[in-house]
Order: structure tokens, then C-alpha cells, then sequence
């Protein structure tokens, strides 16, 4: 069962009649309310609402264990993810209550960003924002593989070291996910600087005879040793060898084809470590095991990375971290890959594929939408249909802002029917696709609210689009073309006061050659992108 702590909230009263209710304010402004049997053993119902209001949510009749000192509760509305070792929907059961720790697997750094990397981050930014909504605390590790065969390679065709090459690609990484409006994770750790780390965890696997040293080659993992090897994926190491052999040269000396490097003896030019093996350099799978379980700890909650990192990367970091005594990742979530589909569109683009070219041709918010229009475990196909649909519904949100600005109309609260719905979306796997829809009936009913002077309903929807689009990091940023256009508007009213039609009729050609349609309501003028 999955805890939160609630001694961090304010309890708020016992709204409902009979045994000894208790409610508890939760994030996202949202509440709780338990009932308990009179004497306090077991719990009747758990709703999830706001004060006063008795038709929300619930779960009656489900036992629950004793709260302790009233501090440890359970809580019933609770995510569930996709978890790639049960390959099934459950619920998140996390190792803290109402903490949420997440290791996502970042980039090697030997290149520029590609889209495929732009959704992963996306992916753990927008699971990260979304829990800190509903009032979990939440620890993002992500890390920077800044040594490995890619960056050694890449390094010496340009002839500058690897640390050179990694700084560079990771600023460049860093830069472009801050533009993509991916928030920084609470750790970035560099691979480089947890060497002695990996050292350690490779010595009790040796320690513990789950692996062995092939002279001048390395450590190696025996997968042998290894009961549960292949479960992540469920097969069995049998399958896997059997698809594995095809891929092994035949000089290799390891024992089995699917074993693989913890240790990397040194070869003339590469950068190397000290070890009690000699000097070389770690494999990559143990180098997310030693950052993951010294910045988390043991047992952390989930362990992500794009679903291309499953097998063998995934399973062997669950591998290492298990032999060598840990318990590792609680959860696994895998988000899809992505394809650029469309001749015109690689024709026309390019190097489309990578992030900074998408963002600076389509922008990075109808990037983002595109996106989270597509559910991230699937595969997604962008397209220059996919693309020319997000930047209409960007230019739908901002259209709505404008009017809700041009009508005088503020936020007020944010309804709560709305936000459960957001929520039901969400917490069904990270559902943005639907979680979108409400967001954008939301503007639907906002927009007719207007048209109807219904003020109260266009206030609300005005609330809860802005604290939603929030949540998936898709605020409207006010740009200097927009300031722009709002300037020429307002000298265009003024020439239209003063009866200067002259002047007002050139200012609207004037918009109309910056891409600009002029609507006058009785609100005052309207524009919108042609
Ligand atoms: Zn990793």
C-alpha cells in the first residue's frame, strides 16, 4: 500500500457526519478525507475532494492498515506507470511516503542533442512536474555519460581530448533542454567523477564470484550467476544468449556471450583510471549503477530512460547493482522512440533530427506539444502534419490569453471538476494526450463563456488552464513579437479615437504583412496569426 506523509499539511476539519472524519489538504489544491471506523482500526472511505463537496472520487469499503501517530496515511489516489518488470499498470508504491526519488539515464555526450533525447528528458521533466503538483516531494537524478567507445572515438577524429569534447557536448545538452523548457534535474552527476565509486561495486562482484578478469581485456559480469538475468525484459538468459551469439566475434574469451565489461583494460591513447586491476576505464552500465544508488540510495523509486536502453543497458545495471547486494529500482518506466517521418520534411530539413534545428524552425513550445500529444511509451511519428497541428494549438492557447486579456477578464479559482479530470488522465500512466483534451475543452468552454458574458465561468477556465499548462511546462511566454503587435494595436485605437482612419488602416496593412489578423469586438481589438 502507498503511503504519504501528511505531517507536512494542514489538516482542514471533518466535514462529514458520523466516525471521526478526518480531511488533509494535498497539493495541487486538492484535499483528502478519511473515514474511520469508531475505533480507529480501519479506514471506510477515502475520497479525494475538495471541503463540502461529498460527490468526488472514492473507494469505499477497502481496508486499510492503522495510521501510525496520525502522521502515515495511507493515500488511495495514487499514480499508476507502466513497469517495464511487471509489464503491467501499477500503482507507484514508493519507498518514503510522499517522496519520490527518479534516476532517468541521460545523454553520452559526444554529439548534439537529438529529438530522441529532447523526449526522454521531456518525458521524467514532465512525470517530475507532475507529482511536485500533487504534492510530492521529488528527487531527479539524471546523469552525463562523459566517458565511453563514442567519445573516445569521436574525440580523436577531431583531435581534441575527451574531457574537451564532453564539456562542449554537454553545455550545448544543457542549453538546448533549458530552451526546450525541460527543467533542470536536482543532480546532473558526470560518470567521470564517480570512478572510485564503480571501483568499489566491481570489487564486491568480484568479492562475491559473480565476476571474472580476462587478462589484458577487462572484468567481466558472469551472467551465469545471475538467476533473474533477463527479467526486465521478460525472457529468459537462454533467449537472450541465442539472440546474442549472432552478435559475438568469435576471438572474444568471455564465458558466455551475453557476459559483459565492468572493467576496461587500458589501450594505448584512451583515458584511464587506477584500479586494483590495473589501469583502464569502467563499462557504462556500471557507471548509472554507482551514480544512481549513491545520490538515491538503495531501493530509490524509479529508473527510467528511453525504452532503447531496456536491454541490455537497464538489465544490466539491475544485474550489477543486485550481485553486488543492493536492492535497486522499486519502478521501471521506458519512454517510446521517435521518428521523423514525411520525404519533404527530412528533405526539406536536413538535420531535422536533432533538437536544435526542430526548435528553431518550429519553436520549442509547438515542439513540446507535439510531443506530449503523443503518449510517451509509444512510437512516435513527427511529421509535418504532427507539427503543423501543435502549432495551431499553441497559437489556440495564446489566441485565448489574448482574448481573456482583451475581455478584462482575471483568473479566479481553477474548478475542481477540471483538475480531477487532469489528474484521472495523468495519473493513468502519465496520460498527457488526454490530459491535453481537458486543457483544451477547458479553452473551448472559456471561449463560449465569453461569447456569453458568463464571467464567473471564464474566469475559472481562464484559472485552470494556467495552473494546467503549467504542469506541462506549455505556459504562454510573452515574446517581443507579441509586445510588438501590442504596441501597433493600441497606436492603431488611439489613430481610430483621434478619427486618423488613415493612420489606423496603414497600421492594419502593416500587420497584415507581419502575418496578423485584426478582429474588432466589443471588447476591443482581437488579433491572430494568419
Ligand atoms: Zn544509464
Amino acid at each position: 500500500m502507498a503511503c504519504v506523509a501528511f505531517s507536512n499539511y494542514q489538516a482542514i476539519g471533518a466535514p462529514s457526519t458520523g466516525i471521526e472524519p478526518v480531511a488533509y489538504r494535498l497539493g495541487g489544491g486538492r484535499s483528502i478525507l478519511l473515514s474511520y471506523e469508531g475505533n480507529g482500526e480501519r479506514i471506510l472511505a477515502v475520497q479525494v475532494l475538495d471541503l463540502g463537496d461529498q460527490n468526488s472520487l472514492s473507494r469505499s469499503g477497502e481496508i486499510l492498515p492503522t495510521p501510525t501517530n496520525g502522521v502515515l496515511l495511507p493515500m488511495l489516489l495514487i499514480m499508476r506507470v507502466h513497469d517495464t518488470m511487471r509489464n503491467q499498470l501499477v500503482e507507484l508504491e514508493l519507498r518514503e511516503p510522499g517522496k519520490v526519488s527518479i534516476y532517468a539515464c541521460g545523454p553520452t555526450v559526444y554529439d548534439v542533442p537529438h529529438l530522441g533525447h529532447a523526449r526522454t528528458a521531456l518525458t521524467y521533466d514532465i512525470l517530475k512536474r507532475y507529482l511536485e503538483w500533487q504534492g510530492y516531494e521529488t528527487n531527479l537524478v539524471s546523469n552525463i555519460t562523459d566517458i565511453d567507445d563514442k567519445i573516445i572515438n569521436r574525440s580523436a577524429a577531431e583531435g581534441i581530448s575527451e574531457s574537451e569534447l564532453a564539456a562542449t557536448y554537454t553545455s550545448i545538452y544543457i542549453e538546448q533542454l533549458r530552451e526546450f523548457g525541460v527543467k533542470d534535474p536536482d543532480a546532473r552527476p558526470h560518470a567521470t567523477e564517480y570512478v572510485d565509486q564503480m571501483i568499489k561495486i566491481i570489487e564486491k562482484l568480484v568479492t562475491n564470484g559473480v565476476a571474472y578478469e580476462i587478462p589484458e581485456s577487462g572484468i567481466y559480469f558472469d551472467v551465469s550467476k545471475f538467476e533473474t538475468y533477463g527479467a526486465l525484459v521478460q525472457r529468459t538468459a537462454d533467449d537472450l544468449r541465442e539472440s546474442a551469439q549472432a552478435r559475438i566475434s568469435s576471438d572474444e574469451q568471455k564465458n558466455d556471450p551475453l557476459d559483459f565489461a565492468l572493467w576496461k583494460a587500458a589501450k594505448p591513447g584512451e583515458p584511464t583510471w587506477e584500479s586494483p586491476w590495473g589501469p583502464g576505464r569502467p563499462g557504462w552500465h556500471i557507471e548509472c549503477v554507482a551514480m544512481s544508488l549513491d545520490l538515491l540510495g538503495d531501493n530509490f523509486d524509479i529508473h527510467g530512460g528511453g525504452s532503447d536502453l531496456t536491454f541490455p543497458h537497464h538489465e544490466n545495471e539491475r544485474a550489477e547493482s543486485e550481485a553486488a547486494g543492493h536492492t535497486f529500482a522499486r519502478h521501471w518506466m521506458h519512454s517510446g522512440m521517435l521518428n521523423v517521418s514525411g520525404e519533404k520534411m527530412s528533405k526539406s530539413l536536413g538535420n531535422f533530427q536533432t533538437l536544435g534545428d526542430a526548435m528553431s524552425r518550429y519553436g520549442a513550445r509547438p515542439l513540446r506539444l507535439a510531443m506530449l500529444q503523443a503518449h510517451y511509451r509509444s512510437l512516435m511519428e513527427l511529421s509535418d502534419e504532427t507539427m503543423a497541428g501543435a502549432s495551431g494549438g499553441i497559437e489556440r492557447i495564446d489566441a485565448f490569453y489574448r482574448r481573456m486579456q482583451g475581455s478584462g477578464i482575471t483568473a479566479g479559482n481553477a474548478s475542481k471538476e477540471v483538475r480531477d479530470r487532469f489528474s484521472q488522465a495523468m495519473d493513468t500512466d502519465l496520460g498527457t494526450p488526454d490530459a491535453l483534451s481537458v486543457i483544451f475543452e477547458t479553452i473551448t468552454a472559456g471561449n463560449s463563456a465569453i461569447d456569453n458574458q458568463d464571467l464567473p465561468v471564464a474566469s475559472s477556465s481562464l484559472a485552470a488552464v494556467t495552473e494546467l499548462l503549467e504542469v506541462l511546462g506549455l505556459s504562454q511566454i510573452e515574446d517581443s513579437f507579441d509586445a510588438e503587435i501590442d504596441e501597433l494595436l493600441l497606436n492603431r485605437e488611439k489613430a481610430r479615437e483621434e478619427k486618423n482612419f488613415a493612420e489606423a488602416d496603414r497600421i492594419r496593412n502593416e500587420l497584415q504583412s507581419k502575418g496578423i489578423e485584426i478582429e474588432d469586438t466589443a471588447n476591443g481589438p482581437l488579433w491572430r496569426r494568419i
